[in-house]
């Protein structure tokens, strides 16, 4: 086998802090496997810039005309880590045989690379980086985490525990990635429904070494409801469930009524009416913007909008580049 193109894709939103030591540590990186012959010297770093207010893209064009590996994309706006990974992604396909997607703080270790891309070797199209434990992330952060995980699969989405979006995946997986046209993008979920032969590769998780999270509770929180709606009708299913259970419960308590009513024992009843105008009517708002979400990512998918727009492209456009060079030099011998 051809040593393979490898694709390091990095989204960045605001990382100019970390930018020259991740530059740095991946380069060698890349080096390394380079000698090994586990990869080939045409691979690349291509960091997405996904709408940074701060020096990042400045950073990325300074960085891409040092070294040889790094290239760039710079995205129109902030869209948001999954579209920004994306867009890195659909970018690297077309000239790689295989891509690793990393974030840009390398809270992943990045020596598992290797055995990635042995992995990789052995004929596995994706290959899933999986945290051993998260004794580095705050109590918080991992409650969270690891809350998400469960209540995830418990929803039916089908996530490997764990795993975020540190992956080597195979041309033959991105092609099937970009048969998944979806607007409401959870790619760790759409990449294990696309199946091929996979498996799992441990590490340690590390702290961020500069900057902060872009992950606030409130984008994670959005982020974990956003992977169960675009994945699962369980939620609905859950409110058919409780719209029976309390039609079941409400019929007992009808029969009960009528038979004290019968009895002539029947109160003024204003507590039970107060109390269950105000449950039935809570249960119906749930409901009904539960189904609302739905709806709208039904809104969201019709219109079909692009995903990604891409302002700037440093990564396809050398092949342009060296094209033109090459029409230009044979002019001159002419
Ligand atoms: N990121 C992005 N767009 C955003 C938010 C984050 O491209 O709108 C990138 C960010 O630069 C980083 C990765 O997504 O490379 C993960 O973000 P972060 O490390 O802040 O998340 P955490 O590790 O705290 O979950
Ligand atoms: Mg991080």
């Amino acid at each position: 086998m051809n040593e393979p193109v490898l694709t390091i894709v990095v989204p960045c939103y605001n990382e100019e802090e970390v930018l020259f030591e991740t530059t740095s540590q991946l380069s060698k990186m890349l080096s390394s496997l380079i000698v090994e012959k586990l990869a080939a010297p045409t691979s690349k770093i291509l960091y997405v810039d996904d709408g940074s207010s701060d020096k990042t893209w400045e950073l990325i064009e300074e960085l891409s005309q040092q070294h040889p590996f790094v290239k760039g994309i710079k995205l129109t706006r902030n869209y948001g880590h999954q579209k920004a990974l994306l867009a890195g992604l659909e970018t690297a396909r077309k000239k790689s045989d295989c891509v690793i997607s990393i974030d840009a703080d390398l809270q992943d270790d990045i020596s598992v690379i290797r055995e990635f891309m042995v992995k990789y070797f052995e004929g596995y199209d994706i290959v899933y980086g999986v945290r051993k434990s998260r004794d580095t992330d705050t109590f918080f952060k991992r409650a969270t985490a690891q809350g998400f995980y469960r209540f995830m699969n418990k929803m039916g989405v089908n996530v490997v525990y764990n795993h975020a979006d540190y992956r080597l995946l195979s041309k033959r997986a991105l092609e099937e990635l970009s048969r998944y046209p979806e607007q409401n993008l959870f790619l760790r979920g759409i990449v294990s429904l696309i199946g091929l032969k996979s498996t799992k590769v441990y590490y340690d998780r590390k702290e961020r070494f500069a900057g902060v999270s872009k992950y606030p509770l409130k984008k994670m929180l959005a982020f974990a409801f956003d992977g169960i709606t675009s994945f699962s009708v369980v939620p609905i299913r859950m409110i058919t469930l409780i719209g029976a259970l309390s039609f079941f419960i409400s019929s007992i308590a009808g029969i009960y009524a009528l038979v004290v009513k019968f009895l002539g024992r029947a109160e003024l009843g204003w507590t039970s009416i107060i109390i269950s105008i105000w449950f039935i009517g809570g249960l119906l708002l749930m409901s009904v913007g539960l189904i609302g979400e739905y709806i709208g990512k039904i809104y969201e998918e019709t219109k079909n909008r692009p995903r990604f727009s891409i302002e700037t492209d440093l990564f396809s456009e050398e092949e342009t580049l060296v094209k033109e060079k090459s029409f230009y030099f044979s002019r001159r011998n002419e």
